[in-house]
């Protein structure tokens, strides 16, 4: 018995593995189709100064798909990435962050954007070139762009990761350090980086200011990119009591639902201009 109840758990197992592997073959068949379906679209979420003052927006990126469920980043980006889709989605998520930057502009609001660039996308051999193509094509000012890039870009090819952001430093285009906080330990790699910005990742700011180990490390980060020169955006403030506690150690950029959702881009020109009415 005990036999045929471990044949049985083994193939209840199989089939389980099966299930999981078909339902990401649909999701990958399916995102490969939302580019043409017009499914996708980019959110931007603002970012603020200790004083409330808009400084930035981050765009996020947004599957609907057609029967009105949305397929959150966390679950399509990785199947993007497995499949080779990340590098489409991420040249058409640049070209929309070209276009919400001179959109923006047009209505009287300069910000810089930020962008979520995939370690897969960073290292096609061809990125530098694709990134100079679109801002070219859309004329949109390297100046105005940061691309945030996670710390597993870094762990192989550091020579590469390094010469590459140089490239793309000298075209204008400025450097952040996503989910800062949560990954590769070895921080010696920030001085050989052309970085611009450090992100607290929303974890470390989740339980602060009550638990005192969160709040050391968020305070530690803060003191590190002081010396270092680099600025900070701390990510996922919720509470005022949070916001409260930045603005009293170190100020940094802070972005998080206290403030605002990612929201379209329609959304955030109604934001904006309803603040710029407030200061008149
Ligand atoms: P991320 O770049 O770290 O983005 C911040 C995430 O925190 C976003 O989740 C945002 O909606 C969420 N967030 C912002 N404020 C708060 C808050 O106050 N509380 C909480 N709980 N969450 C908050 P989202 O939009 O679901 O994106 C998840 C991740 O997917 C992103 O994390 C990023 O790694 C990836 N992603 C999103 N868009 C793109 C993209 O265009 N390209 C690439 N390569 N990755 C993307
Ligand atoms: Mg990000
Ligand atoms: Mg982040
Ligand atoms: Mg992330």
């Amino acid at each position: 018995h005990a036999k045929a109840g471990g044949r049985d758990s083994v193939a209840l197992f199989a089939r389980s593995m099966l299930r999981d592997a078909q339902q990401k073959l649909t999701l990958e068949h399916d995102l490969g189709q939302a580019l043409d379906r017009g499914e996708l679209a980019m959110h931007l979420q603002l970012q603020v100064d200790h004083a409330g003052t808009p400084a930035g927006a981050e765009l996020l990126m947004r599957w609907t798909r057609a029967d009105g469920s949305m397929v959150p980043p966390d679950v399509f980006i990785p199947v993007a990435e497995a499949g080779g889709l990340i590098v489409p989605l991420g040249q058409w998520a640049l070209r929309q962050a070209c276009a919400a930057w001179l959109a923006l502009d047009a209505a009287g609001h300069r910000l810089p954007l930020s962008l979520n660039v995939s370690p897969l996308q960073f290292r096609q051999p061809d990125f530098v070139e694709q990134v100079r193509a679109v801002l070219a094509e859309t004329g949109a000012p390297p100046q105005q762009l940061i691309f945030e890039v996670t710390e597993g870009l870094l762990i192989d090819d550091i020579d590469q990761t390094v010469a590459r952001m140089r490239a793309l430093s000298e075209l204008g285009i400025r450097f952040s350090i996503d989910d800062f906080g949560t990954g590769y330990s070895n921080l010696s790699y920030l001085k050989r980086l052309p970085l611009y910005e450090l992100k607290i990742d929303k974890s470390l700011v989740r339980d602060m200011p009550h638990d005192q180990n969160g709040t050391a490390i968020v305070q530690s980060v803060l003191a590190m990119a002081r010396h270092l020169g680099l600025r900070v955006v701390a990510e996922g403030i919720e509470t005022a009591e949070q916001a409260a506690f930045l603005a009293a150690h170190g100020r940094p950029y802070m972005q998080g639902y206290l403030f605002s959702r990612p929201v379209a881009l329609g959304a955030l020109l109604d934001q904006m201009d309803a603040r710029a009415d407030l200061a008149a």
